[in-house]
């Protein structure tokens, strides 16, 4: 039996390890998926409503146990892994209320109705910078569905997931929710195995793959990959408000986040001013261990992630960029908060996500050469305008799944959390997200 070990983020001590999923391995958990499927989606809404309800009951006492391992798996300071495992546990009877009640059947009067039935066997494989948020996402609306899954955790952080799963598991009738450990050769098997959905958060170049991979069943697909967000500064931007949030927005999670501010594009006649808000709101951040108090940025998830900043940032030094904040030669595990400006198309800060805690800026003249710009990309999960009453303007030309006026992407409760362009296809969250785990039918009479 193969073993995979995780490691902490910081010390890189190994804190445990699990089984890694044969192929074979797989191919048993796919047929003990079909077999507990039927039972499964034989249940009302109502009553998977309950089992989840209870099955998230078991989390409770577990909350400080699955925050420590997300920190030390995955490096965020204990305050935010508790926010995430703490947000995950107590979302997870609301969240599966709000999808049964997005896949009850809809009448057409006295011709029929529409029905939201199972797929079957679903796959849910997910990354490690949110590694049960992610997951958790993606489950819900599988399960609520009448679909089993069988989810493929990063294998970065395994040992979260494993415990999540278990302490689930207390509660959910066996096979209809297993998990499968390794790296992407078992994500592989099992998109190529007899499932019928993939329902994928993760890079681009894994969501190209999978996507390839699924073609052959014609699986269905749920996308949600990574994203490359500018974030415009108008001339008229209550500039304190626009730096704080280019800190907080670059910097969260490490920078490490899907959704995390990767370019700025500022109006060169407030360059200035802004850029030494962002200077002075940067310094603030203190970089340490998961355990030590008042730090706010983590170390990188990994050396490869590290690595993969570093290079960026010396691709950007080597083609003129200026460094207001920080350095380009950090030694493992830490990236110190940085601030770089002139920022220009050819280096790969602009080109690529970065994934770590860089405020990269560029000046711009004119509104269009700023809009083009933020644009120029393949990515559009999400983007953001700082200015007065024409950012809604600009926002309305914004590429982007979802765009924040003068604030944050993602809208209320219960909105969509969706991608355009490469950033994906398929989403979770609000009805027509829920709906994305289920098989529409309509019934005519
Ligand atoms: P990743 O793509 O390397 O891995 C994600 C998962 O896919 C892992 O479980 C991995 O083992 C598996 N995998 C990798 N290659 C595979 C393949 N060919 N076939 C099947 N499975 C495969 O991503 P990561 O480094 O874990 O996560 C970071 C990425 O996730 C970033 O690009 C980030 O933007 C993106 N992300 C997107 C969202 C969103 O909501 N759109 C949310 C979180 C993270």
């Amino acid at each position: 039996m193969q073993k995979l070990t995780s490691y902490d983020a910081f010390s890189r001590e190994a804190i445990g390890d699990v089984a890694i999923t044969s192929a074979a391995e797989i191919d048993q958990l796919v047929q003990q998926a079909w077999q507990a499927q039927p039972a499964w989606a034989a249940l009302s809404l109502a009553a998977r409503q309950q089992i989840l309800t209870q099955a998230f009951e078991q989390l409770v006492p577990l909350q400080d146990q699955l925050a420590t391992l997300i920190s030390r798996e995955m490096g965020k300071d204990i305050r935010r892994a508790g926010y995430e495992a703490g947000g995950t546990i107590q979302s997870g009877a609301y969240f599966a209320g709000e999808v049964a009640a997005a896949l009850a059947p809809e009448s057409l009067g006295s011709h029929g109705e529409i029905q939201y039935r199972p797929l079957g066997v679903v796959a849910v494989i997910s990354p490690w910078n949110y590694p049960l948020a992610m997951a958790n996402n993606l489950l819900i609306p599988a399960l609520m569905a009448g679909n089993s899954v069988i989810l493929k955790p990063s294998e970065e952080t395994p040992l979260v997931a494993d415990a999540f799963v278990n302490a689930l598991n207390q509660v959910l009738p066996v096979g209809v929710l297993q998990i499968a450990h390794g790296d992407e050769q078992t994500g592989k098997a099992l998109v190529e195995a007899d499932i019928r959905m993939v329902a994928f958060t993760g890079s681009l170049q894994a969501g190209k793959h999978i996507m390839a991979h699924a073609a052959s069943g014609l699986k269905r697909l749920v996308m949600e990959l990574g994203g490359n967000d500018p974030m415009i500064v108008m001339a008229d931007a209550d500039l304190d408000a626009a730096a704080r949030f280019a800190v907080a927005s670059s910097f969260e999670n490490a920078g490490q986040m899907c959704t995390a501010t990767e370019r700025v594009y500022v109006d060169s006649r407030i360059a200035q001013a802004f850029e030494e808000k962002v200077v002075a709101y940067a310094s603030q951040y203190k970089t340490g261990p998961w355990n030590q108090p008042r730090v706010n940025i983590g170390p990188l998830a990994n050396p490869r992630q590290h690595q993969q900043v570093l290079l960026q940032l010396q691709d950007a030094r080597s083609k003129g960029a200026r460094f207001l904040l920080g350095r380009d030669d950090y030694a493992l595990p830490f990236i110190e908060p940085t601030v770089v400006t002139g920022l220009t198309m050819e280096m790969q800060l602009e080109q690529e996500e970065t994934f770590g805690p860089v405020v990269a800026i560029a000046h711009f003249d004119e509104i269009d050469q700023a809009i083009w710009r933020a644009n120029h990309s393949p990515y559009g999960l999400g983007a953001v305008v700082f200015g007065g009453a024409g950012a809604h303007a600009v926002a309305e030309q914004m590429e982007a799944g979802m765009v924040g006026i003068n604030q944050g992407v993602g809208g209320p409760g219960g909105a969509p959390w969706v991608g355009a362009k490469q950033s994906g296809f398929g989403f979770h969250g609000s009805a027509a997200g829920h709906r994305q785990f289920a098989q529409v039918r309509v019934i005519s009479r």
